[in-house]
């Protein structure tokens, strides 16, 4: 049971996907850890908002390499193992978008998560509210926490902030970079449905190929074509295969030509895997809120309000337009909004769009990603096909270093960040799931090092090499060439 009163190796702030990640791999590499989260569970926008319609995704490039292992291969593992995930869905169509799915059962991944906590005896703190760092000039040494043991001070060698928003760095001065109330991504509210009859949709699929989105899937680095995309899904028998089931073009613009559509999201689905084979339709998509900063009480209230209309238009629309959906019904509401774009902060490198589509290396690596640059959505009926400025993709078809340096906010010692806010350019943000939990790993081990050491995590990027052997010792990828195909 965890003590106010120690002094902790490494705090972690937020217990989402970052944060659990960072925690998980700080202790393993020696660290005494206090992990500290506002709501009742851990997972954060895995599950408490979500989960990601793709969960997990996006873990092999265009040429089929894998590029991203440590926590993320373990855990997936661990739950295909017991009957919680499924196959890594990587048919040629996908993979030559470098869009592949590697879906696991978000409830079973809290579970397991809860599991892993405990072995790596991590004193976990729940419904706690970080309100405040505790600092010494321009050193962070702890944290303010409000809970029903009232304000409390808990102190740490090294503190991480996995909050999401960059809150934690906020509070501590860190600079940080947000676009304005008119540019901002829109938010979202999530719903899960059940008793979708999926051969029945499947049959409209096959014989409407030309009524999904494929344009998120073309890349010029490949021959993935219009007409080769097409032909999968009309001979598709494994809905799991398709993964993003978005547009439904002419039913969405006649249901608009009805008033039974609004003009605000595309219309569409992602698909979440139950024990025994079961399948379930998730709705991430189909409410999007634009004008709305993540750093406003008052304009998340709007958001959620304004999506919990949407997503009722949304559902009454795939009732009774859609086939498959004549007997479905919803299981859950999220009850947090999906924050989609919030403040970054400013760290001793800020990760560009040019290194992403340059397919950039770093000597500092510390994870890999394939995720496209300025993947940004608009709050219109064609949310994918909408990305601002068309499609991009890596330099052939591979992957980018994302530097430890993009972990190390400016101006502020004893600090890390992990997860959705660290450095980055806004067309560069690293915010998808399994990038948060790369970033969130490479924080935890780095923590326990300075921990160890007694060094500021700055320091540390004087020499970056032991935290990359500890790296890949934890299964991380750090090399393409090291990995299977
Ligand atoms: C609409 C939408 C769709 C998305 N779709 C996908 C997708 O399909 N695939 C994909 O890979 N990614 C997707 N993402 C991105 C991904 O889900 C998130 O970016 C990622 O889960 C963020 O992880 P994180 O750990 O950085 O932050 P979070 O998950 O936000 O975790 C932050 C944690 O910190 C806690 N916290 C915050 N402030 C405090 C505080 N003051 N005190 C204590 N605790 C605090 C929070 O409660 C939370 O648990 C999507 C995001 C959105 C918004």
């Amino acid at each position: 049971m965890g003590s106010y009163n120690t002094l902790y190796d490494v705090i972690v702030a937020g217990g989402g996907t970052s944060g659990v990640s960072a925690a998980i791999c700080a202790a393993r590499a020696g660290a005494r850890v206090l992990l500290v989260e506002r709501f009742g569970t851990v997972g954060g926008q895995f599950n408490v908002s979500g989960p990601p319609g793709f969960t997990y995704a996006r873990l092999f490039n265009a040429n089929g390499q894998q590029d991203t292992g440590g926590i993320v291969e373990e855990t997936y593992e661990k739950l295909y193992k017991s009957g919680h995930a499924l196959p890594h869905k990587k048919p040629p169509f996908r993979i030559k978008a470098g869009y592949t799915f590697s879906y696991v059962d978000p409830d079973w991944w809290t579970f397991l998560i809860f599991d892993m906590l405990e072995e790596e005896k991590i004193d976990l703190l729940l419904d706690s509210l970080i309100v405040d760092a505790l600092m010494e000039g321009d050193t962070i040494e702890g944290v303010v926490i409000e809970n029903a043991n009232g304000r409390v001070e808990v102190r740490g060698k090294i503190v991480i902030d996995c909050t999401g928003e960059a809150y934690l760095s906020s509070k501590a001065g860190v600079p940080t970079e947000y676009c304005t109330r008119e540019e901002v991504g829109p938010h979202s509210m999530a719903f899960t449905v059940d008793g979708v009859d999926w051969d029945r949709l499947l049959t409209y699929i096959n014989r409407h190929p030309d009524q999904l989105q494929y344009a998120h899937l073309l890349n010029p680095y490949t021959d993935n074509t219009k007409e080769a995309i097409q032909e999968a899904y009309s001979k598709c028998m494994d809905i799991t295969e398709l993964g993003e089931i978005m547009g439904f073009f002419e039913l969405r613009d006649e249901a608009y030509s009805n008033g039974d559509w609004h003009e605000f999201a595309g219309a569409g689905f992602f698909l979440t895997p139950k024990e025994g084979g079961h399948i379930q339709a998730h709705f991430q998509h189909s409410s999007q809120v634009p004008g709305c900063l993540a750093t406003d009480a008052w304009d998340i209230t709007k958001a959620i309000v304004e999506c919990r209309k949407q997503n009722q238009i949304a559902w009454r629309f795939f009732k009774n337009y859609v086939p498959g959906f004549e007997n479905a019904y919803i299981t859950k509401q999220s009850t947090e909004p999906r924050l989609r774009e919030g403040p970054r902060i400013v760290g001793d490198y800020i990760l560009t769009e040019q290194d992403i589509l340059n397919a950039a290396r770093f000597n500092d690596v510390i994870g890999m990603s394939c995720f496209e640059a300025d993947s940004q959505h608009v709050a219109s009926m064609n949310t994918l096909n909408a990305l601002k400025n068309g499609k991009k993709c890596v330099k052939d078809a591979s992957s980018h270093d994302i530097p430890y340096r993009c972990l190390v906010p400016k101006k502020i010692e004893n600090l890390l960040v992990g997860g959705k806010a660290v450095s980055a350019e806004r067309n560069a943000y690293l915010r998808y799931l399994q990038q948060t939990m790369v970033t969130g790993q490479a924080a935890g081990v780095a923590a326990a090092l300075c921990a160890r050491d007694g060094k500021t995590p700055r320091e540390l990027e004087a020499d970056t090499s032991e935290l990359q052997k500890l790296l890949i010792n934890q299964g991380v990828i750090l090399h393409l060439d090291a990995n299977k195909k």
